[in-house]
């Protein structure tokens, strides 16, 4: 075989490459949009987050907490931005069901 012509096993290995390629592209794109889909970006003042419970209302009881840790650790808030009490509230609080 002559360097000018191009062997079809070649060709399919260079197009195996290029989807292993783009895919793994691909994939670290997700991983980057599912690690971003955990930390919220409204701020603390827009949603009146507090470090403290309102009554029996907190984080900790709330669907958009991610835990920190351990219980009592800090976690985030897949809508408020920064690192967020277990025992805080804010206006958007939405029980646990
Ligand atoms: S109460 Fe507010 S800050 Fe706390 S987890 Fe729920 S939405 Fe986030």
């Amino acid at each position: 075989m002559t360097s000018k012509t191009f062997d079809p096993s070649r060709r399919h290995l260079f197009r195996q490459g290029a989807v292993i390629a783009g895919g793994a592209v691909l994939g670290g794109l997700m991983l980057r949009t599912d690690a971003s889909a955990q930390a919220g970006t409204v701020t603390k003042a827009t949603a009146k987050y507090q470090d403290k419970p309102q009554g029996t209302q907190k984080c900790a009881g709330c669907a958009l907490f991610v835990p920190g840790k351990s219980s009592s650790a800090n976690g985030k808030c897949k809508i408020v931005a920064g690192s967020i009490s277990p025992d805080g509230w804010c206006m958007y609080f939405s029980p646990k069901s």
